[in-house]
């Protein structure tokens, strides 16, 4: 069973939702974490997962959507929605973004802390983001312990020694479609140990792209996988097998949630 581990399907129409969820299970992909950016698409990420058994949620304020009037009503808020709404599996989408002058690091520290605390009491795993931020990132996780919780480094981009450090401290890398033609990524991916690698496509909206059926979507999963598979010729079967088997360590008891809703045992 596939499982994306992460998109952003909260700014979609229904009826896009609809058909790209039909696209996915036709490519084989049983189900999608779908992540929240901030308080508005945390909620819509929530509601989602109410509609769609195969959409599960992450909640979560992503670096880019700092906004100034977060206070301590938004991080209790995000606490309840993870807490009431059984289908929020991951604290995502989180992290770390010095790419460009979004907020101060200050703030950004504060929240990311703040929201690694709310995923240390929850017992949920976190899923980060990090951009030209790695070291600040994997220290933070460190000092806050959230290794307690597990996780996952979303998009993984960073380098041999990142990947390293990240998996010495419990976490997982994520690939996605980066892994299709970045040779340095290949090279990765060749060696660290199958146990440790999840997948996903960061689905969302790619309006920049004029031809709509080139958007990367949930189906796109195969691909990633594919790849895996061709680098470290172990045949496609075993990888989706030993990637299920990596989000069932990484989400634990919550799990059973993902086999409640897929009606599987
Ligand atoms: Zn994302």
């Amino acid at each position: 069973m596939l499982i994306d581990s992460h998109v952003h399907l909260e700014t979609f129409s229904i009826k896009e939702i609809n058909e790209i969820m039909q696209r996915a299970k036709t490519a084989g992909i049983s189900a999608v974490i779908s992540a929240g950016v901030d308080l508005e698409t945390s909620n819509k990420s929530v509601n989602l997962s109410k509609k769609f058994n195969d959409i599960f949620s992450g909640v979560g304020i992503h670096p880019m959507n700092i906004s100034e009037d977060l206070n301590e009503e938004s991080f209790l808020h995000i606490h309840s929605l993870a807490l009431n709404n059984e289908k929020v599996l991951v604290m995502s989408e989180i992290g770390l973004d010095f790419t460009e002058n979004i907020s101060t690091r200050k703030i950004q520290y504060d929240i990311f802390r703040q929201q690694i605390r709310i995923a240390l009491d929850l017992k949920i795993p976190i899923v980060f983001h990090s951009r030209e931020s790695h070291q600040d990132v994997l220290r933070i996780l460190l000092e806050e312990k959230a290794y307690e919780v597990g996780g996952v480094m979303h998009y993984f981009q960073g380098d041999e020694n990142i990947a390293e450090q990240a998996i010495d401290l419990g976490f997982y890398l994520s690939f996605a479609k980066p892994l299709l033609r970045y040779p340095y990524l290949q090279n990765i991916i060749s060696k660290i140990n199958l146990d440790k690698i999840v997948v996903e496509t960061d689905t969302y909206p790619q309006t920049f792209k004029p031809n709509r059926n080139k958007w990367t979507e949930p189906k796109d999963l195969k691909l990633i996988i594919s790849k895996i598979s061709e680098i470290k010729k172990i045949p496609f079967n075993e990888i989706e097998f030993n990637i299920q088997n990596n989000m069932k360590n990484l989400l634990k008891n919550k799990w059973n949630i993902i086999e409640k809703y897929l009606k599987i045992n």
